[in-house]
């Protein structure tokens, strides 16, 4: 059983190595990003009410996502485990996330967060924008996320570090060799 949460700033990386740790450790990784670009690409009732705030790169309410990430965690192939990308974000999805694994006998792991310079993330985030045509990948969206990230994510990773579940990886240099770094720093947390 392996239950670890990826964390970090927009552009640092995130939904990439959870992509290549998700795979390597046989668990599915859960992105409530990805889950909620698919509802607004399919105009459900949730994406209707989420598309306002990721096109502005605001948070979407935690009522919405807490209900979401409750719904995604009771389903069978998180039973070995899971790989969060993007949720917890708010001291309130923290308290949640406890609450709902303490209700299935579970805990978090471990926490990986990717360390990356702003400069390097706006630039990264730039060039993201030309390839991927991402509604909030826009110069002013971006500086926005990069801001609520610092204001209402960062504090998170003093919560979990007080827990001693924290490893911070150098999330630059090409993408095989941070997930080497991710990957070593995962199997340290997992035989904690
Ligand atoms: P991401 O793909 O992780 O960068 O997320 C894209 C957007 O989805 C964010 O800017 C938010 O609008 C929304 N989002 C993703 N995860 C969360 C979360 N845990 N809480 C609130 N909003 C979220």
């Amino acid at each position: 059983m392996t239950i670890l949460v990826l964390m970090g700033p927009p552009g640092a990386g995130k939904g990439t190595q959870a992509e290549v740790l998700a795979d390597r450790l046989g668990v599915p990784a859960i992105s409530t990003g990805d889950i909620f670009r698919t509802q607004v690409a399919d105009g459900t009732a949730l994406g209707q009410q989420a598309k306002g705030y990721l096109d502005a790169g605001e948070y979407v309410p935690d009522s919405v996502t807490n209900a979401m990430i409750r719904e995604r965690l009771c389903a069978d192939d998180t039973r070995a485990g899971f790989l969060l990308d993007g949720y917890p974000r708010t001291l309130e999805q923290v308290a949640v996330l406890d609450d709902l694994l303490a209700g299935q006998r579970r805990f978090v792991d471990g926490v990986v967060v990717l360390e990356v310079q702003a400069d390097e993330l706006v630039a990264r985030l730039l060039h993201r924008a030309a390839e991927a045509n991402r509604s909030d990948d826009n110069e002013p969206v971006i500086r926005h996320r990069l801001k609520v990230y610092a204001e209402q994510t960062q504090p998170l990773i003093d919560v979990y570090a007080a827990r001693g579940l924290v490893t911070t990886i150098d999330g630059t240099g090409d993408t095989a060799q941070v997930s080497q770094r991710v990957l070593a720093a995962a199997n340290t947390l997992q035989a904690g």
